[in-house]
């Protein structure tokens, strides 16, 4: 299985980025805390070294928690940081402004000797679907924009004034023109942040349960109470039948099933889950 994806709209996306970078004083990178490797975008390269970052492991609630504190680790420099986040719940926005001060104090203070009162842009950046609408909602204390857990649903510029001294400049979701990697680009589709359309189901639902049957076993067993032995196309229809997901004359709806496993994967139903191990080279 092959998996690339970066319709038309994706460009025009990288290219309002390009001609707002320079208003922008500090990056929030947000990055699945499940496999943050595969939403770093060679795309946004560029930024990176230019502006201080703020790395956001979102969804941190469904990752697991060793592996989300090797991955602090490893963004954290002398000028970047990292949070680990669930954007879903409230209260992180102190953190947050406390962060950015840190981060923009030089610029903060630049702008203070010139008589401007200092307001700060942040621009907000990650793959479809790692959770931007919700982590600016909950930055601001309230919704300001449409999310929805589907791949491509934010769309255009927005800036979204948080106080009288932070802006934010939300961007829709954006993946790289070539996905090369294609354990980064199943991972990508695992999350959901490939349009579902474009890939076939049935073939991830078997790639996702070879890699957590690698990885988190036990997840499995306890899900599903299946014995994680077999190949992943005979796992799958052992799943079906537990689960008794049957087609007519009884035989394991293996599609269903297959979108199934991938949704209980999204939801965190399968437990706390990170694919991409901070140790290991990918
Ligand atoms: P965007 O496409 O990057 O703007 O992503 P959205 O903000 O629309 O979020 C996509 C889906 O992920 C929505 O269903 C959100 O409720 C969910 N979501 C966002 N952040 C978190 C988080 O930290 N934890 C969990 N469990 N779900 C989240």
């Amino acid at each position: 299985m092959n998996i690339n994806w970066f319709p038309g709209h994706m460009t025009k996306s990288l290219r309002m980025m390009d001609e707002n970078i320079k208003l922008i004083d500090l990056l929030f990178y947000l990055l699945d805390a499940r496999a943050p490797m595969a939403c770093v975008n060679p795309a946004f390269g560029k930024y990176i070294e230019k502006l201080p970052i703020v790395y956001v492991l979102n969804k941190s609630d469904l990752a697991d928690k060793n592996q989300t504190d090797k991955w602090l680790n490893k963004f954290t420099s002398d000028k970047d940081r990292a949070v680990c986040l669930n954007s879903t719940q409230t209260g992180s926005s102190k953190m947050l402004f406390r962060m950015i001060n840190e981060l923009c104090g030089r610029v903060i203070a630049k702008k203070n000797t010139k008589g401007v009162k200092p307001v700060l842009r942040c621009m907000v950046i990650g793959v479809p679907n790692c959770g931007k609408s919700t982590f600016i909602n909950n930055l601001c204390g309230r919704k300001k924009a449409y999310s929805e857990n589907r791949a491509g649903v934010t769309r255009g510029k927005q800036w979204v004034r948080i106080s009288d001294y932070l802006e934010v400049l939300d961007t829709p979701g954006t993946l790289y023109p070539k996905i090369e990697n294609q354990v980064y680009a199943r991972h990508l589709a695992f999350l959901g942040s490939i349009r579902d359309e474009i890939v076939d189901k049935y073939e991830l639902s078997l790639e996702l349960l070879k890699e957590l049957n690698e990885k988190y076993p036990l997840c499995l067993k306890n899900r599903y109470g299946v014995d994680t032995d077999s190949d992943p196309a005979e796992l799958l229809a052992r799943i079906a039948v537990k689960r008794g997901l049957l087609i007519r004359g009884g035989e394991p709806d293996i599609d269903r099933c297959g979108i199934a496993v991938i949704d209980d994967f999204r939801k965190g139903r399968l437990g706390n889950i990170t694919l991409e191990n901070c140790d290991e080279n990918l």
